[in-house]
């Protein structure tokens, strides 16, 4: 099986919405709030405990600088600061999340979204970035649309 990472935001950017409280690159104001949903945390890769967690929104683009099309969406991180995701697979914090992922090719095109199955989402995942045509990958959340985090192949 390829070996891969589940990259979270870039800690710049959850550090400046903490500190500033406005959005990198747009400006637009964080909201702040009592997690209504599970999210997950772009930082930490983990579901918010509804009810419980305080939680930040704010708008973010996965292309910023590297595409045409930037495609900003909202996002959440923790409110106060969490401990990043680091490491190989596909994280344990994301197991309760529906997730798609959208595959992009070297070519520039862009696959259909495929969800990935519960209890088979590492299988599923390293089958499509095992493809040598295939760059990268986002996952995004299967029912809200929104990015949660960029995948790629590492070599072990
Ligand atoms: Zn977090």
């Amino acid at each position: 099986m390829v070996a891969f990472i589940v990259s979270p935001i870039a800690p710049e950017i959850a550090e400046i919405v903490r500190t500033t409280r406005l959005a990198p690159e747009y400006g637009h104001p964080v909201h702040e709030e009592l997690a209504r949903g599970t999210g997950p945390c772009r930082e930490c890769l983990r579901a918010f405990t509804v009810g419980a967690e305080r939680r930040l929104l704010f708008t973010h683009s996965p292309f910023t600088g590297t595409s045409v099309l930037a495609q900003p969406g909202p996002v959440f991180i923790h409110a106060d600061a969490c401990v990043r995701h680091d490491g190989t697979g596909y994280p344990d914090g994301l197991q309760s999340i529906p997730v798609v992922a959208q595959v992009y090719h070297e070519d520039g095109t862009i696959a259909e979204p495929r969800r990935l199955p519960p209890g088979a989402e590492s299988a599923v995942l390293a089958g499509l970035l095992a493809e040598p045509r295939v760059r990268f990958a986002h996952l995004r959340h299967a029912e809200a649309g929104c990015f949660i985090a960029r995948a790629e192949r590492v070599a072990m």
